[in-house]
């Protein structure tokens, strides 16, 4: 069993591509996007995985991209301020702890510089998997010993192999938009968000306060096309319409934002990740929300337990990698339902760092 293919590049479907070549793998990547996506919010690197980054030698190369976060404001509906903290932000947790907080696109394109000899078919999707057997919608069809869908929420792996969506997602009641624009409160490492009845969300600065990312979230269900990005522009400008405080310039920027992402905060719950010689990583299989704090650290950690699984025994590799993986998934998973209930509050707590930290890696 040596030819793998993995659909999705973003984290861990690079992660994973690293890990099965250092083992001998052959290894294709198909992703949809045209290139690598840019966007998405300041995610962390927690816990275990930093040591699973540690061990691709890239721990100062994650460390030199830490958004340095200085600390943080909250503002009431308002905009007066509740209370300002040096030792904790919404975005990263507690600023003392071992965990680094970076960019989504710097750590994607970080593991995607990892490895040599990976193919990549971008701007490209799996029709139909029969067995071994794949067909593309543009390149023509192969085999592959094992298929893996590290393609996200949204996957196409899982909706064709497992079933739809509908039946394996549960909706935790928020939903946020992430997008770039300039600095233009001119916060210094510096974050400042603002919570009100229905809509709130914040502003960080990124890139040394030469850009800030936005977040723009509501409360309640929402039906949207998760590939709609307009129609999800026009969902959040209505939400805001009459929001006060920097909302309207916020608006503004949302229009030009030329990596603008939107989901609801939502989990991927499977009684199995694997079928035959399929299995899901990551948010395709376990996704915890960004509620969890956590979706980037399981689809590294996921990455690294497979490739070594897969390597030690490919007969059993699925069904070990879903032992090893399974408890901390749902202890993750968990956790964001009980954070959902009390409006994030949960985050940074020692509750937290206890879950996060309660996990043992292997070495393969
Ligand atoms: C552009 C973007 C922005 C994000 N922003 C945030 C954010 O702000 N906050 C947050 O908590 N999480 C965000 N995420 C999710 C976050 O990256 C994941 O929770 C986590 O890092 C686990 O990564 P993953 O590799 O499992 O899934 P993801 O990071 O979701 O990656 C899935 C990949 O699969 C690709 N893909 C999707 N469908 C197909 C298909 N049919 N064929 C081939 N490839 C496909 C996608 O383009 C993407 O590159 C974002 C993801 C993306 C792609």
């Amino acid at each position: 069993m040596k030819n793998v293919l993995i659909s999705g590049a973003s984290i861990g479907g690079p992660a994973l591509a690293y890990w099965l070549r250092r083992h001998g793998f052959e290894v294709t990547v198909v992703e949809r996007a045209r290139g690598l996506r840019p966007g998405g919010q300041a995610i962390d690197v927690r816990g275990p995985a930093l040591e699973v980054i540690e061990r691709m030698g890239l721990g100062e190369q994650l460390r030199s991209f830490d958004t340095n976060m200085r600390g943080m404001t909250m503002l009431d509906s308002e905009g007066n301020e509740l209370f300002s903290s040096t030792t904790h932000t919404v975005s990263g947790g507690d600023l003392s702890s071992p965990d680094v907080e970076l960019l989504r696109d710097d750590l994607a394109n970080m593991l995607f510089n990892a490895a040599d000899g990976v193919e990549y078919l971008f701007d490209d999707t799996i029709t139909s998997i029969d067995g071994t057997r794949v067909t593309f919608e543009k390149a023509a069809p192969r085999d592959f010993d094992v298929i893996v869908g590290a393609d996200g929420l949204h996957s196409n792996v899982r909706r064709l192999v497992f079933g739809p969506e509908s039946e394996f997602i549960s909706h935790l009641g928020m939903n946020l938009a992430v997008f770039t624009a300039p600095n233009w409160l001119g916060l210094d490492h510096w974050q400042t968000f603002q919570q009100g009845e229905v809509v709130g969300g914040g502003i960080m600065s990124a890139r040394s306060n030469a850009e800030c990312r936005v977040y723009m979230g509501f409360n309640g269900e929402a039906t949207f096309d998760h590939r709609d990005v307009d129609a999800q522009r026009r969902l959040i400008a209505e939400k805001f319409a009459d929001a006060d405080w920097e909302w309207q310039t916020a608006l503004k920027h949302m229009w030009e934002a030329p990596d603008f992402h939107f989901d609801s905060m939502s989990q991927i719950r499977m009684d199995s990740w694997s079928r035959d010689n399929v299995v899901l990583l990551g948010d395709a299989g376990y996704c915890g929300s960004p509620l969890s704090g956590q979706g980037t650290s399981m689809a590294l950690i996921g990455a690294y337990v497979l490739a070594g699984e897969l390597h030690a025994n490919a007969a059993t590799a699925f069904q070990r990698y879903e032992e090893i993986m399974r408890p901390y998934v749902t202890a993750n998973q968990d956790f964001a339902v009980r954070n959902s209930a009390s409006q994030g509050a949960l985050s940074g707590t020692d509750e937290f760092y206890r879950i996060v930290n309660d996990f043992q890696l292997t070495t393969y």
